[in-house]
């Protein structure tokens, strides 16, 4: 669908940043370099508003409550005031984690929904920044299926599948080659669909590590965690020959904490069936997360449990497939 009336949202990041005393901060004013730059290079681009969210963001700071008004802030520019195309700036840093929160809060938005940033400034010489910025506009406009997408280094990626791999080159961000497949859901419940409002959980994503101390993941999952992504090692294996661990981990799930599983290797995905410390993990409660992301496991998580669903209906919607983040072949 080719956007002809877009919204800029601008939450902030190294895109419009300024340099201070302290190093590189946050700054408004960005909305008249893009129009002045525009009239001097970029002809015949689509009307866009400019939106600058308040306040503006080292995405380093990046909460659920400031997921939430970005939702929000797409869903006014669609619903309210008619745009047919949302480019959302925001800082790298966190970038991947928000483009994977809002495919899940966002799911059926109606129009495409572009995420970029810069590594530089635009104040920068030599800056990436006009180059994602024109080139995620003109995106818009020659058209893109409705559904969230990060747009970078003129490569557009799947917003529930990207990550950020290098803190310096311009070519920062990729789709890891996971492993995906697995059922599509062909529909979901209203609850799910980007009008439904959202509450802040509490959530916790924990590397396994050699030395693992299970008392501490009890101590966490004590104090009100709702969901927690254990990443674990491999095909999704652990120390199952922690009796604790595992003791920690029922009680956990029989109290209605919802517990995911991703895997830590870049190219991998659970497969718990394939080891006994595997397998002895899943027995407990431990749901396989496939071939998802960090940034897709908490960002579902979060959309699913801040709606309100209770554990057996995450879990359910976790194990499907709802925007292309568990099957490569969704359309989108
Ligand atoms: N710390 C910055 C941010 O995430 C980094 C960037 O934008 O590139 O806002």
């Amino acid at each position: 669908m080719a956007c002809n009336n877009l919204m800029v949202l601008y939450s902030g990041g190294t895109i419009g940043m300024q340099m201070t005393a302290e190093g590189l901060a946050p700054a408004s004013g960005l909305e008249a370099l893009l129009r002045a730059r525009q009239a001097e290079q970029h002809d015949g681009l689509p009307h866009w508003r400019f939106r600058e969210l308040q306040p503006l963001l080292d995405s380093a700071n990046m909460t659920q409550a400031n997921w939430l008004a970005l939702a929000d802030a797409v869903r006014q520019a669609v619903d309210e005031d008619g745009c047919d195309g949302v480019l959302l700036l925001h800082g790298t840093d966190t970038l991947a984690y928000s483009a994977a929160a809002l495919s899940f809060l966002l799911l059926g938005l109606p129009v495409p929904l572009l995420l970029t940033g810069a590594m530089l400034p635009v104040s920068s010489s030599g800056s990436d920044a006009w180059g994602n910025l024109f080139g995620a506009l003109r995106r818009l406009q020659a058209g893109i299926a409705p559904g969230v997408y990060l747009y970078f280094h003129d490569r557009l990626l799947h917003g529930a599948r990207a990550s950020k791999l290098s803190s310096d080159a311009f070519d920062a961000f990729a789709e890891l080659p996971r492993l995906r497949q697995g059922a599509h859901a062909s529909a979901w419940p209203a609850s799910l669909s980007y009008r439904q409002p959202r509450q802040p959980v509490r959530l916790a994503v924990l590397p396994l590590h050699p030395g693992f101390d299970a008392s501490l993941l009890r101590a966490l999952l004590e104090n009100g965690v709702r969901g927690v992504v254990l990443e674990c090692y491999g095909s999704g294996t652990g120390p199952a020959d922690d009796p604790l661990l595992l003791e920690v981990l029922r009680e956990a799930h029989a109290r209605g904490v919802v517990l995911l599983a991703i895997s830590q290797c870049l190219h991998g995905h659970i497969d718990f069936a394939v080891y006994a410390a595997g397998s002895q993990l899943a027995a407990c409660g431990l749901l396989s997360g496939g071939g998802m992301t960090r940034e897709a496991a908490l960002g579902k998580l979060f959309a699913l449990l801040g709606a309100g669903l209770g554990q057996a209906d995450v879990e359910h919607w976790l194990s499907l497939d709802l925007c292309g983040e568990r099957r490569d072949d969704t359309a989108s």
